[in-house]
């Protein structure tokens, strides 16, 4: 059985049965951070600004499987950071995928070859690689030289061993629309799958300038969309998300859809925006104020148009509206003709900027545990 095949039909009968269910909120990926630190430092990355002490914690095995029991998604993304770095990533993604989850470890491939051994292929387990474009783009994007080559060689590497690869781009301003049709035809001969979002403004960022807006990224799409006709270019995403991307469709994010569990707890509202904590993810679903954040209601999100936001509504309004699906897929998506309207942002409340306090609480955290673990150890020595 063809693995996109298999997995495609366990996701499906899993949203099947949550809309049977009446469920109206429910997550479809575990965004697992179980590590902040990392071998590169990209010119577009929100993720690793934090101080040692924070960049020094590490989820523990159990704590990551207890994420994925008690959030219930069927698929799991672990990014970061680096997960590689994390010394038990075999240990995490084998207890995952023992539990019959979809596992799509995100790595920017530096250490991939060397950590190989850790790892069994299972129709359950894919390689996410990180690759922004072809040698020059990416090596710039994660700003420094030789990465697409380290990338290209584990890719083969894994493939080699029999594992599932893909590769994951994130799409920045001033990516011409022909560079990203040539890397789409590079993707193609390596046989991978691709993952395409634009990148998501992170406030902490280092390259604030080259954020897409709402507009840019429908243009863009387009244009990359109406080069690719006829090519088969393999998307990891569903026909109604693309459509989106190429600004024919009006959707709403879905940030519960895919959930974050990192160090500091479940995170609201979504793996983009890291708004307050809680201890569970019942405690996630139920006190998060989810009318407050999407595009038009939090200036945050006015130009979000990230996968992780938008899949998992793609993928529900795939369910509601099968056949407009199955159309879109056939056709691919509209390259000409009116967009949808766009959501007006007259009404979005103001930016809140809680970084710093959150990250002053989770150290004064760290601060206490370390203390209370001294104290200990000098009780049970005296
Ligand atoms: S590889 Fe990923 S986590 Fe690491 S710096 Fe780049 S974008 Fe951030
Ligand atoms: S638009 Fe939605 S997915 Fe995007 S940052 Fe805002 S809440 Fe998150």
């Amino acid at each position: 059985m063809a693995i996109p095949f298999f997995k495609e039909m366990r996701i499906g009968s899993y949203l099947l049965k949550q809309k049977l269910l009446g469920r109206k909120r429910y997550p479809l990926v575990l965004m697992l951070e179980p590590l902040f630190r990392c071998n590169l430092a990209c010119i577009g990355c929100g993720k690793i600004d934090y101080p040692d002490a924070i960049l020094n914690r590490r989820m523990s095995v159990q704590e990551c499987l207890d994420a994925a029991d008690e959030c219930g998604a069927p698929m799991v993304a672990i990014p970061g950071g680096e997960p590689l770095i994390h010394k038990e990533i075999g240990e995490i993604v084998k207890g995952l995928v023992a539990r019959k989850k979809f596992v799509s470890l995100c790595t920017n491939a530096l250490l991939l070859e060397k950590k190989l051994h850790l790892f069994e292929p299972s129709p359950y387990l894919f390689f996410s690689i990180h690759l922004d474009g072809l040698k020059d783009h990416h090596d710039k994007s994660v700003s420094q030289e030789g990465v697409f080559d380290k990338c290209v060689s584990a890719i083969k590497a894994a493939k080699a061993r029999g594992f599932t690869v893909n590769v994951n781009a994130t799409i920045f301003d001033g990516h011409a629309a022909e560079d990203i049709a040539a890397f789409l035809d590079y993707a193609k001969e390596l046989d991978v799958g691709v993952s395409i979002s634009p990148g998501y403004a992170y406030e902490r960022a280092p390259d604030q300038e080259h954020f897409l807006s709402r507009r840019k990224t429908k243009e863009l799409f387009r244009r990359v969309f109406e080069l690719g006709k006829g090519k088969g270019w393999k998307f990891m995403h569903s026909a109604l998300f693309l459509d989106f991307l190429a600004g024919n469709q009006e959707h709403h994010c879905t940030p519960w859809g895919m959930p974050t569990r990192n160090i500091f707890g479940w995170q609201k509202p979504c793996y983009l925006l890291g708004e307050g904590y809680t201890k569970t993810f019942t405690e996630l679903m139920e006190t998060t104020d989810w009318d407050a954040y999407g595009t038009g209601r939090y200036e945050k999100c006015a130009n979000c148009m990230a996968h992780c936001g938008y899949e998992p509504t793609a993928a529900t309004a795939t369910l509601a509206h099968p056949l407009q699906a199955f159309l879109t897929s056939l056709r691919g998506p509209r390259v000409t003709g009116p967009m949808a309207p766009e959501i007006a942002l007259d009404q979005q409340r103001p930016a809140e900027y809680v970084f710093s306090a959150q990250v002053q609480q989770k150290l004064s955290e760290i601060r206490t545990a370390e203390a209370r673990e001294k104290a200990e150890k000098t009780a049970s020595a005296a």
